[in-house]
């Protein structure tokens, strides 16, 4: 059992990101001691399937003995290794050098960071440089989408559209705005993919009009399915329609993988999918599936060349302590190979799996909608189907699905007034995928049997 001394000294010391903090103490930590697969266990010695891959992250699942090995082996060999100062190890080199082989067109040049926040946070610097050093300071302005989520580092965070990174912050700076999301299911243009395009168009360009011309605009960031906001799915040929906007305006494309990268939604990348090149992408999670931290921002040749050719024998001043950090690297080489060596295509056929079995609850009274592509899922609640009326806010539904889905052994994502959001491990069997829409049911027929929620 666990000891009570550990919710005490947690509630006492340990502040947790993205919390209440009051809320938190009140309700005290849920402690998980060990994990296998897609399944984890709670210092109680109950076992709960993971839905949510961690934080979408652990792609390969839990306990992969050749990543602890990977991980081991290069902690015993070389544990550190600065990038500075011209030095390197042979991890990095080789991962930077597999990534770009992998990445789409000639996004050829690799930076390594330590997660997500500082990736997005790297873009803005080196897109700043990349614009001040090609004759164009004034190409200052970034735009990213509403419900988009772009990190937690004050620059991110400003990037991110989710009101609490906002509001007590002093965020977002008066260099980035947001346009719209393409959000189908809620989208005043309706549902209509063709409409959608034209909207998000549209807005861009107004966008860049209010901000002063393109001419201002230094780039615009997109995720290519937003997580974070709701696991929202825009329609087919968005991407490619916003990316080609983009590049008739010249402002920079930054697509931000963090989520959707590593086989989330099927292909290694998914910009992949859409044929799309960004000028500059982000990726963390899946690339060391979780089991140690790190991130990378991929250049476009010509981003990192006239970078490159704009700094000349001056240093770029832009570096972290543990960027390209030698054991992160030798994690992510053997996550990789564990991809291509089955995982993907796993991750493929468990994603068909979860979305049939997700839409087979379409018929639920307080399901609106299902919606993913891969295994990144979500399950959007409303009391009223014909006007798509969202869960009451004041009953906190987020919360009380959370806690639901937690008793009947489902790790899920709750957000606002009641979206369910999946991203499990790409190793799932059949079996445990329905076992997951098994308790799923199981949690939204709690709900619809709750008078708060109604
Ligand atoms: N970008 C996106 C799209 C993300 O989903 C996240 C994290 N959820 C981040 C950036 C930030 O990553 P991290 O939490 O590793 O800093």
């Amino acid at each position: 059992m666990l000891s009570n001394s550990l919710i005490e000294l947690d509630r006492a010391h340990l502040v947790h990101p993205v919390a209440s903090y009051r809320g938190h103490e009140r309700a005290g930590v849920r402690v998980l001691r060990s994990a296998k697969g897609a399944t984890v266990t709670d210092a109680g010695g109950r076992e709960l399937l993971d839905g949510f891959a961690g934080l979408w992250c652990v792609n390969a699942g839990y306990g992969q003995d050749s990543i602890v090995e990977a991980a081991a082996r290069q902690m015993r060999e070389l544990p550190y290794a600065t990038a500075y100062f011209g030095l390197g190890s042979e991890p990095a080199i080789r991962l930077a050098a597999a990534l770009a082989e992998r990445a789409p067109g000639d996004l050829n040049h690799v930076y390594f960071t330590l997660g997500g926040s500082d990736a997005v946070d790297t873009t803005v610097r080196l897109i700043r440089y990349y614009q001040t050093v090609r004759g164009r300071p004034e190409k200052d302005q970034f735009i990213s989408l509403d419900q988009g989520y772009h990190g937690s580092s004050t620059v991110g965070a400003g990037l991110t559209a989710l009101p609490a990174f906002h509001a007590q912050f002093g965020l977002p700076f008066p260099w980035q705005h947001k346009i719209p999301s393409p959000y189908p299911y809620r989208n005043p243009v309706g549902g209509d993919p063709e409409a959608i395009i034209a909207a998000s168009l549209a807005a861009l360009r107004a966008k860049a009009e209010e901000v002063g011309g393109p001419g201002r605009v230094a780039a615009f960031y997109a995720e290519p399915i937003q997580g974070s906001g709701g696991v929202i799915v825009p329609p087919p040929g968005w991407l490619r329609a916003m990316r080609d906007l983009c590049a008739e305006l010249d402002i920079l494309f930054v697509a931000d993988e963090v989520i959707t990268g590593f086989g989330r939604t099927g292909p290694l990348f998914a910009c992949s999918e859409e044929e799309i090149v960004p000028d500059l992408m982000t990726t963390a999670k899946g690339l060391t599936s979780g089991y140690v931290p790190m991130g990378a921002v991929f250049l476009s040749d010509r981003v990192y060349d006239a970078i490159a050719d704009g700094a000349g024998e001056a240093a770029v001043g832009h570096g972290y302590t543990y960027s390209a950090h030698p054991v992160s690297a030798a994690v992510g080489l053997e996550v990789l190979r564990l991809y291509e060596d089955g995982l993907l295509e796993n991750g493929r056929r468990a994603g068909a799996r979860l979305l049939a079995g997700l839409h087979g609850l379409a018929g639920h009274p307080l399901v609106g909608e299902v919606r993913g592509r891969g295994l990144l899922a979500a399950v959007e609640l409303v009391t009223d189907k014909a006007r798509r009326t969202p869960l009451p806010a004041a009953a906190d539904p987020a919360r009380r699905i959370f806690d639901r889905a937690w008793d009947n052994g489902l790790v899920l994502r709750a957000f606002g007034t009641g979206i369910l959001g999946f991203a499990p491990p790409l190793c799932c069997t059949p079996a445990e995928i329905d076992a997951l829409v098994e308790r799923t049911r199981r949690t939204l027929d709690q709900t619809l049997a709750d008078p708060d929620v109604r």
